[in-house]
């Protein structure tokens, strides 16, 4: 589903990203990890196309990102057509991203009616099922800042759903709540896992990722360190810098 072969990235004389490879198969959840400054924020804004790769390629659903293919030569695609695979994936926040002037409802429908046309009919209807999956049909009407940081979050995974995505990617999605708002997050992540929603999910919460991910990477200085099931890296880390990490996140 996510194909990342060969990602190069330097910001200047920084070299971010240095021969980064991922695959996410269709329905799997994928736990990036790393410390700070590794490139895991870097690496999901390149999936998204919102960063170029100076090296590399990366295809989700099986359509190179940025790019089309004419022989063997490539072509950069327009920013229209870029905004147009970008709907294909939804991408979650650490800091929501709400629209604050817009109510949570209008939220949910934007995109739906400006990019992919649909009526306000059929959008408010999806929307409407979408905040009852996380459990805010009762605020459709609310504006973001009369919300808690959980509900916030929740709202923005109700948006990204809208566009019915092929695949989610979260950059820390609970990171900025107060602790005891960060389970109703996670629980919300669990179920779309369970339904089986292709995820890549950049956290530090480790219980999570030991629960709900298929494959757990771990990033060190902008490689691939270590990557296997959650038993593997988590538990039984065959590098010292991931264990190392590990240790020190629990
Ligand atoms: P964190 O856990 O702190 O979020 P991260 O693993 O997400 O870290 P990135 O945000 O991908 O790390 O950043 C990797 C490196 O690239 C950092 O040193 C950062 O300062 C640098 N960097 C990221 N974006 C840019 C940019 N647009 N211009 C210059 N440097 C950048
Ligand atoms: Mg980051």
């Amino acid at each position: 589903m996510v194909d990342v072969r060969g990602v190069h990235k330097s910001f200047g004389a920084l070299t971010v990203l240095d021969g980064v490879d991922l695959q996410v198969r269709h329905g799997e959840v994928t736990v990036l990890l790393g410390p700070s400054g590794s490139g895991k924020s870097t690496l999901l804004r390149l999936i998204n196309h919102l960063e170029r790769a100076d090296r590399g390629f990366i295809s989700v659903g099986g359509e190179l990102m940025g790019y089309r293919r004419a022989g063997d030569r490539l072509h950069e695609l327009k920013e229209r057509e870029i905004l147009k695979q970008r709907t294909k994936i939804g991408f979650v926040f650490q800091n929501f991203n709400l629209f604050g002037h817009l109510t949570v409802l209008e939220n949910v429908v934007e995109a739906p009616i400006s990019a992919q046309r649909r009526s306000r009919a059929e959008a408010e209807t999806k929307a409407r099922e979408l905040l009852a999956r996380v459990g805010l049909a009762e605020k459709a009407g609310e504006y973001p800042r009369r919300l808690s940081g959980g509900q916030q979050q929740r709202v923005a995974i109700a948006r990204a759903l809208a566009l019915e995505p092929d695949v989610l990617l979260f950059d820390e999605p609970t990171s900025a709540l107060d602790p005891e708002l960060v389970g109703e997050v996670l629980e919300v992540i669990r179920d779309l896992a369970k339904a089986g929603t292709t995820m890549v999910v950049v956290t530090h919460e480790l219980g999570f990722a030991r629960e709900v991910a298929d494959a757990v990477v771990f990033l060190d200085e902008g490689r691939v360190v270590e990557q296997g099931t959650p038993a593997e890296v988590l538990d039984h880390p065959r590098h010292a810098r991931t264990r190392a990490f590990v240790e020190k996140v629990l």
